[in-house]
């Protein structure tokens, strides 16, 4: 009876509260914050939490907060749920009332509907705990700075997971029809790192190439060797790739320079090769380079891992959303090349990334994240705050001593 009662208590507050969140959120999408910038967004989250009687911490750098809702063990909650707070800086060209009111700075990736999702559920946990209490403590992040990246480093450096023993998070997903939730176990998101490479040698004049490194002719080698090497040297299906977007070498046609450049970026969608990657372009470029008898030097910039979505917290949430969406608004997930930073969430604790469909039923009205015209159909608010607030629910009764007993006993036998 408690599925049943889970659900109707879900719907009585929405009932009283959607209206209001669709106004936050309306409110935050014509008021988007760029990384770091999010003042406004925090103090608005800030007051509601607070005058719904919850204590929320602002984190040290002055944008975005930590809120608990119910009792946990003295050390913290060991169950956590992540929004993200900012915008991107790009126009908002859609024609609605809410449309963004800050010149070049759009909720163009949805993060005003995770941050209301979370907020909605912060509200339904307190509302709930007030009542009947809560299986234990659950801790509500919301995160500055995901687009930038980094938000999740300092979530992590300010000690926000140390209690932490489960993290979940979703994101809109436009290609997902309303009600639905995409899941997948193991990776949901791809790794973008950077890579530059600098390449010197003694310059001279082209008619005598052979008293010189010939430069340009060794970055064309690199330029084309790498790529097509690291297609042998790691496994085809981690899809590691490099891609050169900027070389630049030289001034003069007969004027061998001494300096040269390549950029590019490194996309990976397996973790355990994304780990390998700087050491082994490292490797490539030193055997290409001193083949051709210049020195090369090698800036790799780390951007986010690939997300992987851990299974026993996978599966918590899916039945969570079973419980209070339906069955069948479960839906499995691609792997996504784009990049997320809960990832670095994933790194050190299990948890896992869902997608909230946000694409209203029927045919036309296609849009993708980070579109100048990206919306949502609102109606996904409420099914975020009704997955999340199962989801946090179902995990805590997971943890509990006398689940992880039964789990144990399952396993021994
Ligand atoms: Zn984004
Ligand atoms: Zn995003």
């Amino acid at each position: 009876m408690m599925e049943l009662d889970l659900r109707e208590e879900l719907a009585e507050f929405l009932a009283a509260r959607e209206a209001e969140l669709i106004a936050f959120r309306r409110d935050l999408h014509a008021h988007p914050e760029t990384g770091y910038r999010e003042y406004r967004t925090t103090s608005q989250i800030l007051r509601r939490l607070t005058s719904a009687g919850l204590r929320p911490v602002t984190l040290p750098k002055g944008t975005g907060l930590v809120v608990d809702v119910g009792d946990g063990p003295a050390g913290g909650p060991a169950v956590a749920l992540r929004a993200d707070l900012d915008a991107l800086p790009m126009p908002d060209e859609k024609n609605v009332p809410y449309r963004s009111t800050v010149p070049n700075a759009c909720h163009a990736c949805g993060h005003d509907v995770h941050t209301t999702v979370l907020l909605g559920t912060a509200l339904f946990l307190a509302a709930r705990a007030a009542v009947q209490g809560l299986p234990g403590g659950v801790r509500l992040i919301f995160q500055p700075a995901e687009e930038v990246p980094g938000g999740a480093l300092d979530v992590m450096a300010a000690g926000s997971i140390t209690s932490v023993e489960r993290i979940f998070a979703l994101h809109c997903d436009p290609s997902l029809d309303v009600g639905k939730v995409g899941t997948r176990t193991g990776p949901i998101t791809g790794a973008c790192d950077k890579i530059r490479v600098k390449v010197s040698g003694l310059g001279g004049h082209t008619a005598r190439p052979h008293l010189t490194a010939d430069l340009v002719f060794a970055l064309g080698k690199i330029v084309t060797e790498l790529p097509a090497a690291l297609s042998r040297r790691v496994d085809p299906r981690s899809s590691l790739s490099l891609v050169w977007g900027e070389v630049s070498a030289g001034l003069a046609a007969n004027a061998i320079p001494e300096e040269g450049y390549a950029a590019g970026t490194v996309r990976c969608l397996d973790e355990q090769v994304w780990h390998q990657a700087p050491a082994l372009l490292e490797d490539l470029v030193d055997s290409v380079a001193s083949s051709y008898g210049v020195a090369a030097e090698i800036e790799y910039t780390r951007g986010v891992p690939p997300a992987v979505n851990e299974p026993a917290s996978t599966a918590i949430l899916e039945a969570a959303a079973a419980q209070v969406l339906g069955p069948d608004a479960l839906s499995p997930a691609p792997q996504s090349l784009g990049a997320e930073d809960f990832a670095w969430y994933l790194e050190s604790i299990p948890g896992t990334l869902a997608r909230l469909g946000t694409r209203t039923p029927g045919p036309g009205g296609h849009c993708d994240l980070h579109q100048a015209t990206f919306d949502v159909d609102e109606r996904a608010i409420g099914v975020g705050v009704r997955l999340m607030a199962a989801t946090a629910l179902a995990a805590l009764r997971a943890g509990e001593p006398a689940a992880s007993d039964r789990l144990a006993a399952v396993a021994h036998a």
